[in-house]
């Protein structure tokens, strides 16, 4: 061991928006915070589009969303990925944990699935209803991975310790649903590992859904990642700011007075000046000035 040369560690950070709608200030936490903990480790930033919910997708979403990090001078590094075009991928990855034995086809209902359980850490547990569809592939539905209690644990860089039996809080979750379209979950993983993400830097509403990412990373021998989940935007009723509840686009008139909010958000402190100035000068002040440590 001894003799190994010195690790050398990377940061690749990523910014995957769902192309849902215009970005709002509440992907725009998550976009700057991500691009800051990048550039401050001397990193890089990539872009994902996560627009496998095609019924969900708005036409146009996606390339407005980039246009606006353009026009905010946030530039990425490599080239954006759409996860549109990487059902195959997918498909190969089901198929691996398939021959693990670890899938098997659902064919509840909502309804029986609503009633049959009880309420977790994101919508009913589960209960493994169709566990014993393991051995019986020609079902067709949505497909689940069995699930246990271990623990899995992990410490978040702004929350501390973190840990979840999924088994009992999730149930086992799915990886590809009914209509065929594979699930965040699943390609989250896949494109995370595929891509070399290090660190993702994103929303704590997804705070909920990391020990399942981690727990799909260590089934597939991926790299663990490592986790920062940001503060949510919420609307004065307390909501997460979302464009289902149409939370209103961008101004990106004023590009600079725009940023400074998003990292005041964050905690920062960006001096007042700095609304004079250009916006590649707000980013090296940011850059230099980034301390999550003040995130709230
Ligand atoms: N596409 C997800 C969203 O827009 C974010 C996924 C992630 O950062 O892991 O909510
Ligand atoms: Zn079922």
């Amino acid at each position: 061991m001894a003799n190994n040369p010195p690790f050398v560690t990377n940061y690749r950070g990523r910014f995957a928006p769902s192309p849902t709608g215009p970005l709002h200030f509440g992907t725009l936490v998550a976009a700057v915070g991500s691009y800051l903990e990048a550039k401050s480790h001397d990193g890089e930033w990539l872009v994902r589009i996560e627009n496998l919910d095609t019924p969900r997708e708005i036409s146009g979403a996606s390339s407005e969303i980039l246009r606006t990090l353009e026009s905010l001078e946030m530039e990425w590094d490599h080239d954006v990925v759409y996860q549109s075009e990487r059902n195959s991928v997918y498909q190969t990855t089901l198929a691996i944990l398939d021959e693990y034995g670890v899938i098997y086809p659902c064919t509840c209902t909502r309804r029986e699935i609503a009633d049959s359980s009880i309420t977790g850490v994101s919508g009913p547990v589960y209960p493994g209803t169709c566990r014993s569809n393991l051995l019986n592939k020609k079902q067709i539905g949505a497909l689940r991975i069995i699930t246990d209690n271990s623990l899995v644990k992990f410490k978040d860089a702004l929350r501390g310790q973190i840990s979840q039996r999924l088994e009992s809080e999730t149930g086992d979750f799915v990886l590809r649903r009914a209509d065929g379209i594979y699930a965040y979950q699943l390609a989250v993983v896949v494109d995370d590992a595929e891509q070399g993400i290090t660190h993702v830097v994103r929303g704590a509403d997804l705070l909920d859904s990391t020990p399942r990412q981690i727990y799909l990373q260590k089934l597939l021998g991926y790299p663990t990642i490592k986790y920062m989940h940001l503060p949510v935007v919420v609307n004065n009723q307390g909501k997460k700011l979302s464009k289902q509840n149409l939370a209103t686009p961008l101004d990106i008139s004023n590009p600079v007075a725009q940023l400074i909010a998003t990292v005041s958000f964050l905690g920062q402190e960006p001096p007042t000046e700095l609304l004079k100035n250009s916006i590649s000068s707000f980013w090296e002040w940011a850059v230099k000035n980034w301390c999550p440590e003040k995130i709230p």
